[in-house]
């Protein structure tokens, strides 16, 4: 089978397609047939050996903790899937960019049959990731505003989708007019552009109280003294993604007894992702989480997915078909 492989960390073309020998599962152990792979940043921050993840590269490893696909075969005492099976892989033992992966039991859950397998390798980063920094983090309810920075991203969208859906007033920022009706479309109340000089002032204008419950900050090391600035009382932000560092003055924090909360997926308690795992089938299976692939790529253009995904103009997920 075909499968992209590394050697050391680097740039996009440190990534190569190879024919390897086909996975076997082992007890407990399922392997999935890949429709589609995931690309997320954090698989480009891996395959470049950033910090924090350094320890995670293990040459040779293959990217990607993100499929849609169909159980193929499964190891002994594997009893909450079964071949034949639709599923959406969270996480992998042997990476996702490939055509088949060996998982853990517990990282393959049901797709429900109007879910693709594009839409299934969209699903769990930016969607647990969403849920649990709303959730678990933030405990976000009904009835509060949230902002959402970088809405139209592939963690945005999907907390646009769960905030409105769970009775919240959703305003969320895009970079392109594109991103926009995007936006709108999956629920947002409003929308503003981050490149604007004063969309900050505007959003919180637009709130009754002038500034939000809840922040989801994409892009921390650029808007987090902003953010606390347009925080109400008992405000929270969450810091999902962050590129560099940041000057804040803590006094916005003091004054509005306000918290910052830093988050990590690959942090997240088992118990904690059961309940996301339970929450997400839920919401495919409602229509309440749709997956938006905007962009599908082969396996062999995996080191332009790598590029794209960091590039500015966010519009929903990039995916690679094997
Ligand atoms: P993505 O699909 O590439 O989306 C990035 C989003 O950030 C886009 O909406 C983009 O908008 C927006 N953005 C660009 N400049 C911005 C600015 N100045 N202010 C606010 N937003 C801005 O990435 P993703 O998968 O949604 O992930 C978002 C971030 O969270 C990444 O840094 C990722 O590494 C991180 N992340 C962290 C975790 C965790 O566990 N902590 C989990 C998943 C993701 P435009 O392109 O339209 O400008």
């Amino acid at each position: 089978m075909k499968q992209i492989r590394v050697y050391e960390f680097g740039g996009p073309e440190v990534m190569k397609l190879e024919e390897v020998t086909e996975p076997v599962a082992s007890s407990g152990q399922v392997v999935v047939r890949v429709h589609a792979a995931g690309v997320n940043p954090v698989d480009t921050y891996i395959r470049a050996g950033i910090h924090n993840y350094r320890d995670r590269g293990k040459f040779p490893f293959t990217p990607g903790m993100d499929a849609g696909g169909v159980v193929e075969s499964v190891g002994e005492g594997v009893n909450r899937v079964k071949p034949g099976d639709r599923v959406y892989v969270a996480g992998s033992l042997t990476g996702t960019y490939a055509e088949k992966t060996l998982c853990n039991q517990f990282q393959v859950h049901p797709l429900p049959d109007s879910v693709s397998y594009a839409q299934g390798a969209a699903v769990f980063i930016p969607y647990a990731t969403a849920y649990r920094a709303l959730f678990q983090r933030a405990r976000a309810v009904a009835g509060e505003t949230v902002l959402i920075h970088g809405a139209s991203g592939g963690v945005g969208i999907a907390a646009v989708q769960i905030a409105r859906a769970a009775g919240m007033r959703v305003i969320g920022t895009v970079g392109t007019e594109k991103g926009k009706e995007l936006v709108e479309t999956e629920g947002a109340h409003f929308v503003v552009n981050h490149k604007d000089p004063d969309y900050l002032k505007r959003a919180a204008a637009y709130t009754n109280r002038n500034g939000f419950d809840v922040i989801l900050e994409m892009l921390a090391n650029v808007n987090l003294g902003k953010d606390l600035e347009v925080l109400v009382a008992g405000g929270r932000v969450v810091v999902i993604g962050n590129r560099g560092t940041v000057e804040i003055n803590p006094r916005e924090a003091m004054s509005r007894d306000a918290s910052i909360l830093g988050m990590s997926l690959l942090n997240t308690p088992a118990n904690e992702l059961l309940s996301i795992h339970a929450a997400i089938v839920a919401g495919l299976e409602s229509g309440v989480m749709r997956p938006i692939v905007g962009k599908e790529l082969h396996l062999t253009e995996a080191a332009e997915a790598h590029r794209l995904v960091l590039e500015p103009g966010a519009y929903g997920k990039i995916v690679l078909l094997p």
